[in-house]
């Protein structure tokens, strides 16, 4: 399926991100103490959050987390890491929300018109059973349901912020997708942009893997420890705005870990591509039309290499 070419700037203006960045930045400041060192009430030490490996080697900070690759699946975690249930009120206080409006919202022509279809193809390819019953885990207002929906697809989400769907074909529970009993199974169930805010990603993946019909599949997106972007902040030192994402991605996902997972749940992996936004991240400047086409080219190459800051994962039960 063809790639999008999609430049930064028409999905999140350059005032937007560094706006919303310092609002991050603000509403997270009581989880530092004076000298910037974690405070112990919202932090504690781990060990790999995928893997459960104990030895990690630093990889970078952004602002004041630290990142550290597992010595063992390569996958990147911040250490020490949020307590469970300290991202989650972040999402509950209206935080969230914020960047939903500033961010989301801005560009959610390119994303309902472009990006989200895109996915709904991807999937409906992989998907061969009439009026499939898909969940969306962290669905926000369920703007990706709604697509599936046109197609008759029958469409829930879950959404723990607090978000509704104006769609009342769509069924949104506003609740924690790993404590919640479900009483039907389902032939999709995805998670874009979710399984990086959990305290146990794993345990979802498992749960998810237990909720699937024969034939069932499970897509992903999460970022990747192995983007060029995660390479450039080991070497040079500098504050990535689309970081604002500093608290709130906390696990980045390797190659490594997702094959093992593969194995793990017996999943087959259908297809891993990567999406990025890297070099525009990185240079976070607007140039005239034929340079910013090179920046995307030269992007579109990276994520043909796999170096994307996004892996996006599509992985069907055997
Ligand atoms: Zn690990």
């Amino acid at each position: 399926m063809d790639k999008i070419k999609l430049n930064l700037f028409d999905l999140k203006s350059k005032k937007d991100l560094l706006s919303v960045r310092k609002f991050f930045s603000k509403s997270i400041l009581h989880w530092f103490n004076s000298d910037s060192s974690p405070n112990k009430k919202y932090f504690r030490k781990i060990s790999c959050p995928l893997c459960g490996e104990k030895e990690s080697n630093h990889a970078f900070n952004i602002e004041n987390f630290s990142y550290h690759v597992c010595a063992s699946c390569d996958s990147l975690y911040t250490n020490p890491h949020l307590k469970d249930g300290i991202l989650e009120s972040l999402y509950r206080d209206g935080t969230y929300q914020v960047y939903q409006n500033s961010l989301v919202k801005s560009g959610s022509k390119i994303r309902k018109g472009v990006l989200e279809k895109r996915k709904f193809n991807q999937i409906s390819s992989l998907v061969n059973k009439k009026n499939p019953r898909i969940l969306d885990v962290g669905c926000g207002r369920g703007t990706f349901l709604e697509i599936c929906e046109k197609q008759n697809w029958i469409s829930e989400g879950v959404e723990t912020s607090g978000i509704v769907s104006n769609n009342k074909n769509i069924k949104i529970y506003n609740d924690d997708f790993n404590t919640m009993i479900f009483e039907k199974k389902f032939d999709v169930i995805t998670f874009w942009g979710v399984l990086e805010h959990m305290f146990d990603p794993i345990f979802a993946i498992k749960k998810a893997k237990n909720l699937l019909n024969e034939n069932g599949l499970i897509s992903f997106e999460v970022p990747s420890s192995e983007s060029f972007l995660g390479e450039y902040l080991k070497k040079y030192s500098f504050l990535p705005t689309r970081y604002i994402e500093s608290a709130r991605h906390n696990i980045f996902f390797s190659k490594k870990i997702i094959n093992q997972i593969s194995k793990k749940f017996n999943l087959e992996i259908k297809k891993i591509e990567s999406n990025g936004l890297d070099i525009q991240t990185i240079l976070l400047e607007e140039f005239d039309k034929k340079t910013t086409d090179k920046i995307l080219n030269i992007q579109d190459i990276l994520n043909d290499l796999l170096l994307g800051d996004h892996y996006r994962v599509f992985l069907k039960k055997k």
